[in-house]
């Protein structure tokens, strides 16, 4: 009964803040309707236009075996992408919802611009799109990757943990974000080659080794680039004594 109750509850809450701070649109950011009449009944307005929604170029077809990255200009046979034919990485298997050309204005504004609504919107896709599947892998724990505290004070929230907490609610795959830290602000990722990238992330984060209680695990990011900072948590968790970890990114580029 009282599950039930602030259930409901939950949902007023949900519908007037809509009415009040009404969401916009992921892609166009236009405001969208709060409310539409659907078959004669009062629901909750869409998160996306359509026609904005057919913009977006979703992950399909071949895609590398490790990382995901769409094998677009590659030998259809070919099972790995440059990348990963030369670089050893600790993870396991990543999975992305979107081709970062296609969404990176929206990312964009949901990273530096407060839209933390697109949220709901990037993990609606991603529970349809890989629900199951992340099921199916056993993963008993999601992992935001974290921000140095002083730039989450400074931004107001971490993007990676915004995301990682709707997925979570969606899959009932429950999250950590405390266990691991970034111990000091590293230099923007996109200044640094991919030597230099590794570089900068040596030791850059901290677990607390008690609290990973779990074999399988999520690492949740915005985007994957080169996978260093992805690979640097996984090993992290590795040496605490994890046995696999995937990740998921909102947007992947593609192999040219
Ligand atoms: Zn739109
Ligand atoms: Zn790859």
């Amino acid at each position: 009964m009282q599950q039930r109750l602030s259930k409901e509850l939950s949902k007023l809450t949900d519908n007037v803040l809509n009415l009040v701070y009404p969401r916009h649109c992921p892609i166009c950011d236009e405001v969208m309707e709060p409310f539409c009449i659907k078959n004669g009944k009062l629901v909750k307005g869409a998160l996306v236009h359509q026609r904005c929604n057919r913009k977006i170029k979703r992950i399909a077809g071949n895609t590398c075996v490790k990382c995901g990255k769409p094998l677009g200009g590659q030998l259809s046979e070919e099972e790995y992408c440059s990348d990963c034919k030369n670089v050893k990485h600790y993870f396991v298997r990543g999975f992305s919802a979107f081709e970062y050309r296609s969404i990176s204005g929206s990312l964009y504004k949901y990273k530096y611009m407060g839209r933390q609504e697109y949220a709901d919107f990037y993990a609606g896709e991603i529970a349809d799109r890989y629900g199951r599947k992340l099921k199916s892998l056993g993963i008993d724990a999601i992992i935001p990757v974290p921000m140095y505290k002083n730039k989450e004070i400074l931004r107001g929230y971490n993007q990676a943990e915004i995301l990682a907490r709707k997925i979570s609610d969606k899959t009932g795959i429950p999250i950590y974000s405390k266990v691991i830290t970034r111990k000091r602000n590293t230099t923007p990722m996109k200044e640094l080659d991919s030597r230099g990238r590794r570089i900068n992330l040596k030791r850059a984060f901290n677990i607390s080794k008690n609290d990973v209680k779990f074999k399988c695990i999520l690492i949740i990011d915005d985007i994957y680039t080169t996978g260093s900072t992805i690979d640097e948590i996984a090993h992290e968790f590795m040496i605490a004594g994890v046995q696999s970890s995937f990740f998921l990114t909102l947007a992947i580029g593609k192999t040219i």
